[in-house]
């Protein structure tokens, strides 16, 4: 594992926790130049293959950007070294030559964000059910003032007003006889 303290200290090494397939089975992430044979490319899929499920896949790709001259050699993060000059060049020309001092300040703000957060978990009452059966509205009892109103209705929907009459005036009916 490369030297923590020869590391730019704006991003921070990710490497801390034991138990890395890295740390426990270095030769299997070594790479110089192009692999050589079947078996070399083989070792190195697979060694990318390990990286890709890797908890911290994320944080080592920017440590290992962020520090080229530590990682000159060797699989990190599933990338070799030719694919780590290629994305450092991209996000010189996305940030600009500092672009790891934009990369570690966005870092920050999304951590004081994440801490201004209310910790404590909200306390939510536990919710209940208004009604201990399913809902079923037909078989609630009816209130009297839904009784009321239930009989309103059929009251109104019974009234069939009669049709209207056509009348004729008495006089104009007269004339009309002569
Ligand atoms: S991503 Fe790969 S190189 Fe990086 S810490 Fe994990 S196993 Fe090691």
């Amino acid at each position: 594992m490369a030297k923590a303290h020869l590391a730019d200290p704006r991003i921070p090494d990710p490497h801390t926790r034991g138990g890395l397939a890295c740390q426990t089975n270095p030769d299997l992430f070594a790479y110089d130049l192009a692999p050589a044979d079947t078996d070399d490319r083989r070792r190195v899929a697979r060694a990318r293959r390990v990286c890709g499920g890797c908890p911290i896949v994320a944080e080592c790709l920017k440590w290992a950007l962020a520090n080229p001259s530590l990682t000159q050699s060797g699989i990190w993060a599933a990338t070799t070294p030719g694919q780590r000059t290629n994305l450092r060049r991209r996000l010189r020309a996305r940030l600009g030559t500092d672009w790891v001092g934009v990369v570690a300040a966005a870092d920050r703000a999304r951590a004081l964000r994440s801490t201004a957060r209310p910790t404590a978990p909200v306390d939510v009452p536990a919710a209940h059910p208004l009604w201990s059966q399913p809902y079923e509205p037909w078989r609630q009892p009816v209130t009297p003032e839904q009784q009321e109103q239930h009989r309103q209705t059929l009251e109104r929907a019974q009234y069939t007003p009669r049709p209207r009459r056509r009348t004729r005036r008495a006089g104009v009916s007269l004339a009309e006889a002569r």
